[in-house]
Protein backbone atom coordinates (compact mmCIF):
# COMPACT_ATOMS: atom_id res chain seq x y z
CA UNK A 1 0.00 0.00 0.00
CA UNK A 2 1.04 3.92 -0.84
CA UNK A 3 0.33 7.03 0.53
CA UNK A 4 0.07 10.76 -0.71
CA UNK A 5 0.86 13.72 1.65
CA UNK A 6 0.36 16.77 -0.20
CA UNK A 7 -3.00 17.50 -2.21
CA UNK A 8 -5.65 20.41 -2.82
CA UNK A 9 -9.45 20.10 -2.71
CA UNK A 10 -11.61 23.12 -4.18
CA UNK A 11 -11.50 24.38 -0.75
CA UNK A 12 -8.29 26.10 -2.24
CA UNK A 13 -7.38 25.78 -6.02
CA UNK A 14 -8.24 21.65 -6.26
CA UNK A 15 -10.75 20.58 -8.89
CA UNK A 16 -12.35 17.53 -6.54
CA UNK A 17 -14.46 18.25 -3.26
CA UNK A 18 -13.72 16.84 -0.02
CA UNK A 19 -15.22 13.77 0.00
CA UNK A 20 -14.75 13.24 -3.86
CA UNK A 21 -10.68 13.50 -3.27
CA UNK A 22 -11.36 10.70 -0.35
CA UNK A 23 -13.29 8.66 -2.70
CA UNK A 24 -10.12 8.83 -5.26
CA UNK A 25 -7.81 8.04 -2.84
CA UNK A 26 -10.06 4.92 -1.73
CA UNK A 27 -10.17 4.45 -5.90
CA UNK A 28 -6.10 4.60 -6.10
CA UNK A 29 -5.65 2.24 -3.20
CA UNK A 30 -3.93 4.96 -1.07
CA UNK A 31 -3.58 3.93 2.65
CA UNK A 32 -2.86 7.57 4.28
CA UNK A 33 -3.11 10.74 2.50
CA UNK A 34 -3.05 14.68 3.63
CA UNK A 35 -5.43 17.14 2.29
CA UNK A 36 -2.71 20.43 1.82
CA UNK A 37 -4.87 23.37 0.89
CA UNK A 38 -3.31 26.84 0.64
CA UNK A 39 -4.05 29.06 3.69
CA UNK A 40 -7.38 27.12 4.98
CA UNK A 41 -8.65 24.18 6.83
CA UNK A 42 -11.85 24.24 5.34
CA UNK A 43 -11.84 20.78 3.55
CA UNK A 44 -10.75 19.36 7.07
CA UNK A 45 -13.71 20.86 8.38
CA UNK A 46 -16.04 19.76 6.18
CA UNK A 47 -14.69 15.91 6.24
CA UNK A 48 -14.33 16.18 9.96
CA UNK A 49 -18.53 17.65 10.37
CA UNK A 50 -19.79 15.35 7.69
CA UNK A 51 -18.45 12.56 9.78
CA UNK A 52 -16.12 11.35 6.93
CA UNK A 53 -12.62 11.73 8.88
CA UNK A 54 -11.87 8.89 9.47
CA UNK A 55 -13.54 7.86 6.41
CA UNK A 56 -13.68 4.74 3.86
CA UNK A 57 -10.69 2.76 5.26
CA UNK A 58 -8.54 5.97 4.84
CA UNK A 59 -6.43 7.05 7.22
CA UNK A 60 -6.54 10.80 6.73
CA UNK A 61 -3.64 13.41 8.08
CA UNK A 62 -5.13 16.77 8.52
CA UNK A 63 -2.65 19.37 6.45
CA UNK A 64 -2.35 22.73 5.28
CA UNK A 65 0.32 24.32 2.90
CA UNK A 66 1.36 27.98 3.53
CA UNK A 67 3.21 30.49 0.50
CA UNK A 68 5.85 32.27 2.78
CA UNK A 69 7.09 35.82 2.42
CA UNK A 70 10.32 36.46 0.84
CA UNK A 71 11.41 38.65 -2.07
CA UNK A 72 12.52 37.07 -4.78
CA UNK A 73 11.36 33.12 -3.86
CA UNK A 74 8.68 30.95 -3.93
CA UNK A 75 8.79 29.78 -0.39
CA UNK A 76 6.13 26.98 0.52
CA UNK A 77 5.89 25.51 4.09
CA UNK A 78 3.46 22.23 4.54
CA UNK A 79 1.87 22.11 7.91
CA UNK A 80 0.98 18.52 9.43
CA UNK A 81 -1.53 17.00 12.60
CA UNK A 82 -2.61 20.87 13.23
CA UNK A 83 -5.35 21.60 15.00
CA UNK A 84 -7.72 22.77 12.96
CA UNK A 85 -9.58 24.75 15.26
CA UNK A 86 -6.89 26.40 17.21
CA UNK A 87 -8.05 30.01 17.67
CA UNK A 88 -5.16 31.27 16.99
CA UNK A 89 -4.05 29.45 13.41
CA UNK A 90 -7.92 30.42 12.19
CA UNK A 91 -7.16 34.20 13.26
CA UNK A 92 -4.13 34.21 11.24
CA UNK A 93 -5.53 32.11 8.24
CA UNK A 94 -8.69 34.80 7.69
CA UNK A 95 -6.15 37.62 7.46
CA UNK A 96 -4.09 35.73 4.89
CA UNK A 97 -7.37 34.77 3.05
CA UNK A 98 -8.88 38.21 3.25
CA UNK A 99 -5.75 39.63 1.88
CA UNK A 100 -6.08 37.26 -0.91
CA UNK A 101 -9.80 38.35 -1.86
CA UNK A 102 -8.53 41.91 -2.54
CA UNK A 103 -5.13 41.15 -4.07
CA UNK A 104 -7.45 38.98 -6.32
CA UNK A 105 -9.86 42.01 -7.33
CA UNK A 106 -6.69 44.18 -8.61
CA UNK A 107 -5.36 41.32 -10.46
CA UNK A 108 -8.73 41.55 -12.22
CA UNK A 109 -8.23 45.20 -12.34
CA UNK A 110 -4.34 44.48 -14.09
CA UNK A 111 -5.61 42.22 -16.37
CA UNK A 112 -8.54 44.74 -17.41
CA UNK A 113 -6.31 47.51 -18.20
CA UNK A 114 -4.15 45.09 -19.75
CA UNK A 115 -7.62 44.96 -22.50
CA UNK A 116 -8.50 41.36 -21.63
CA UNK A 117 -12.46 41.07 -21.33
CA UNK A 118 -12.49 39.22 -18.06
CA UNK A 119 -14.65 40.11 -15.09
CA UNK A 120 -14.47 38.93 -11.29
CA UNK A 121 -17.39 36.79 -11.97
CA UNK A 122 -15.87 34.72 -14.53
CA UNK A 123 -13.26 33.80 -12.37
CA UNK A 124 -15.88 33.05 -9.54
CA UNK A 125 -17.40 31.24 -11.58
CA UNK A 126 -14.09 29.06 -11.47
CA UNK A 127 -13.68 29.20 -8.29
CA UNK A 128 -17.10 29.14 -7.02
CA UNK A 129 -16.89 28.16 -2.68
CA UNK A 130 -13.38 27.98 -2.71
CA UNK A 131 -11.86 30.01 0.39
CA UNK A 132 -8.30 30.29 -0.99
CA UNK A 133 -8.76 32.20 -3.86
CA UNK A 134 -5.74 31.97 -6.13
CA UNK A 135 -3.72 32.93 -9.42
CA UNK A 136 -4.74 29.34 -10.50
CA UNK A 137 -8.25 30.58 -10.40
CA UNK A 138 -7.47 33.26 -12.76
CA UNK A 139 -5.65 31.08 -15.36
CA UNK A 140 -8.41 28.88 -15.75
CA UNK A 141 -10.73 31.54 -16.28
CA UNK A 142 -8.29 32.88 -18.93
CA UNK A 143 -8.04 29.62 -20.77
CA UNK A 144 -11.88 29.26 -20.42
CA UNK A 145 -11.83 32.81 -22.10
CA UNK A 146 -9.64 31.74 -25.30
CA UNK A 147 -6.59 33.68 -24.37
CA UNK A 148 -4.06 31.33 -23.32
CA UNK A 149 -3.95 27.75 -24.51
CA UNK A 150 -3.23 26.54 -21.08
CA UNK A 151 -2.80 27.36 -17.40
CA UNK A 152 0.74 26.94 -17.68
CA UNK A 153 1.02 29.32 -20.45
CA UNK A 154 -1.01 31.88 -19.15
CA UNK A 155 1.24 31.91 -15.87
CA UNK A 156 4.65 32.16 -17.89
CA UNK A 157 3.14 34.91 -19.71
CA UNK A 158 1.82 37.10 -17.33
CA UNK A 159 0.84 35.54 -13.79
CA UNK A 160 3.90 34.25 -12.66
CA UNK A 161 5.98 36.79 -10.13
CA UNK A 162 7.63 39.57 -12.33
CA UNK A 163 5.11 39.25 -15.22
CA UNK A 164 2.96 42.24 -15.52
CA UNK A 165 -0.65 40.64 -13.96
CA UNK A 166 1.58 39.46 -11.10
CA UNK A 167 0.28 41.14 -7.84
CA UNK A 168 1.36 39.85 -4.46
CA UNK A 169 -0.33 39.41 -1.35
CA UNK A 170 0.16 39.06 2.54
CA UNK A 171 2.00 36.62 3.47
CA UNK A 172 3.73 35.56 6.65
CA UNK A 173 7.31 35.56 7.62
CA UNK A 174 8.84 31.49 7.31
CA UNK A 175 9.28 32.04 11.28
CA UNK A 176 6.13 32.80 11.75
CA UNK A 177 4.68 30.81 9.80
CA UNK A 178 6.66 27.90 11.42
CA UNK A 179 5.36 29.14 14.84
CA UNK A 180 1.89 29.01 14.05
CA UNK A 181 1.77 25.24 12.96
CA UNK A 182 3.43 24.11 16.24
CA UNK A 183 1.43 26.01 18.81
CA UNK A 184 -1.20 24.01 16.99
CA UNK A 185 0.26 20.79 17.26
CA UNK A 186 1.49 20.52 14.15
CA UNK A 187 4.66 19.09 12.59
CA UNK A 188 6.28 22.37 9.66
CA UNK A 189 7.48 20.62 6.90
CA UNK A 190 9.34 22.45 3.68
CA UNK A 191 7.40 22.01 1.03
CA UNK A 192 9.01 20.70 -2.80
CA UNK A 193 12.71 22.12 -1.87
CA UNK A 194 13.35 22.19 -5.14
CA UNK A 195 10.88 24.77 -6.34
CA UNK A 196 13.02 27.25 -4.00
CA UNK A 197 15.64 27.25 -6.74
CA UNK A 198 18.61 28.12 -4.10
CA UNK A 199 19.25 25.62 -1.65
CA UNK A 200 21.52 27.53 0.44
CA UNK A 201 18.22 29.42 1.27
CA UNK A 202 16.76 25.68 1.62
CA UNK A 203 19.53 25.08 4.37
CA UNK A 204 18.81 27.96 6.16
CA UNK A 205 14.91 27.60 6.40
CA UNK A 206 15.81 24.15 7.46
CA UNK A 207 17.83 25.36 10.43
CA UNK A 208 15.18 27.07 11.21
CA UNK A 209 12.81 25.08 13.06
CA UNK A 210 11.62 22.80 10.79
CA UNK A 211 10.96 19.58 11.50
CA UNK A 212 10.49 17.69 8.30
CA UNK A 213 11.10 18.13 3.84
CA UNK A 214 9.41 16.85 1.28
CA UNK A 215 11.90 14.97 -0.34
CA UNK A 216 9.42 12.66 -2.51
CA UNK A 217 8.05 15.31 -4.84
CA UNK A 218 6.91 14.89 -8.94
CA UNK A 219 9.34 17.41 -9.76
CA UNK A 220 12.25 15.85 -8.12
CA UNK A 221 14.72 14.00 -10.17
CA UNK A 222 16.56 11.06 -8.23
CA UNK A 223 19.89 13.49 -7.73
CA UNK A 224 17.00 15.81 -6.22
CA UNK A 225 15.53 13.40 -3.89
CA UNK A 226 18.99 11.86 -2.82
CA UNK A 227 19.98 15.09 -1.77
CA UNK A 228 17.22 16.09 0.17
CA UNK A 229 17.00 13.03 1.85
CA UNK A 230 20.62 13.26 2.76
CA UNK A 231 19.45 16.93 3.93
CA UNK A 232 16.58 15.64 6.19
CA UNK A 233 19.64 12.94 7.80
CA UNK A 234 22.31 15.77 8.42
CA UNK A 235 19.50 18.10 9.88
CA UNK A 236 17.78 15.32 11.81
CA UNK A 237 14.64 16.30 10.35
CA UNK A 238 11.32 13.64 9.13
CA UNK A 239 11.03 13.12 5.32
CA UNK A 240 7.68 13.27 3.66
CA UNK A 241 6.10 13.59 -0.07
CA UNK A 242 3.59 14.05 -2.46
CA UNK A 243 1.77 14.29 -5.47
CA UNK A 244 0.69 17.95 -5.25
CA UNK A 245 -2.95 16.73 -6.72
CA UNK A 246 -5.03 19.47 -7.62
CA UNK A 247 -7.03 17.48 -10.03
CA UNK A 248 -7.25 20.65 -12.70
CA UNK A 249 -6.74 19.19 -16.63
CA UNK A 250 -3.65 18.77 -18.40
CA UNK A 251 -2.18 19.76 -15.00
CA UNK A 252 0.40 16.75 -13.44
CA UNK A 253 0.16 14.41 -12.26
CA UNK A 254 -3.50 13.66 -13.71
CA UNK A 255 -5.02 11.67 -11.19
CA UNK A 256 -4.53 10.38 -7.46
CA UNK A 257 -2.32 7.21 -7.27
CA UNK A 258 0.59 8.55 -10.16
CA UNK A 259 3.02 9.50 -7.70
CA UNK A 260 3.18 7.61 -4.11
CA UNK A 261 5.23 7.25 -1.19
CA UNK A 262 6.39 4.56 0.81
CA UNK A 263 3.59 4.16 4.03
CA UNK A 264 6.11 4.54 6.26
CA UNK A 265 6.79 7.73 6.24
CA UNK A 266 2.76 8.47 6.10
CA UNK A 267 2.67 6.31 9.54
CA UNK A 268 5.13 8.09 11.43
CA UNK A 269 3.02 11.32 10.75
CA UNK A 270 -0.40 10.13 11.72
CA UNK A 271 -2.22 10.40 14.79
CA UNK A 272 -5.11 7.93 15.51
CA UNK A 273 -8.18 10.45 16.12
CA UNK A 274 -9.64 8.27 18.39
CA UNK A 275 -6.66 7.91 20.93
P1 LIG B 1 -1.32 31.88 -5.52
O1 LIG B 1 -1.33 31.03 -4.28
O2 LIG B 1 -2.59 32.62 -5.73
O3 LIG B 1 -0.13 32.76 -5.62
O4 LIG B 1 -1.27 30.88 -6.76
C1 LIG B 1 -0.32 29.89 -6.83
C2 LIG B 1 -0.96 28.61 -7.35
O5 LIG B 1 -0.99 28.63 -8.74
C3 LIG B 1 -0.09 27.42 -6.98
O6 LIG B 1 -0.57 26.82 -5.83
C4 LIG B 1 -0.23 26.49 -8.15
O7 LIG B 1 -1.35 25.66 -7.96
C5 LIG B 1 -0.52 27.40 -9.31
N1 LIG B 1 0.68 27.71 -10.11
C6 LIG B 1 1.76 28.42 -9.75
N2 LIG B 1 2.65 28.53 -10.76
C7 LIG B 1 2.11 27.86 -11.79
C8 LIG B 1 2.53 27.59 -13.14
N3 LIG B 1 3.69 28.04 -13.61
N4 LIG B 1 1.70 26.86 -13.91
C9 LIG B 1 0.52 26.41 -13.45
N5 LIG B 1 0.07 26.63 -12.19
C10 LIG B 1 0.85 27.33 -11.38
MN1 LIG C 1 -2.10 25.28 -5.95
MN1 LIG D 1 3.31 24.50 -3.21
MN1 LIG E 1 0.54 22.28 -3.10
Amino acid sequence: MSSDLHMHTRCSDGLLNPEEIVDAAKAAGLNYIAITDHDTVNGICQLYEAGLYPAKGIKIIPGIEFSAHHETQEIHILGYNIDIYDKNLTDKLNDVVEARWSRFSSIVKKLQEMEYDISETDVLEIAEDSTSISRSHIAQAMVKKGYFSSVRACFEEILEKGRPAYVSHFRLEPGEIIDLIKQSGGIPVLAHPKLIRDDVLVEQLLKQGIEGVEAFYPKHDSEDTARYLEMANRYNLMVTGGSDFHGIPGRSPLSLGDFVIDDSYAAELYRDPNM
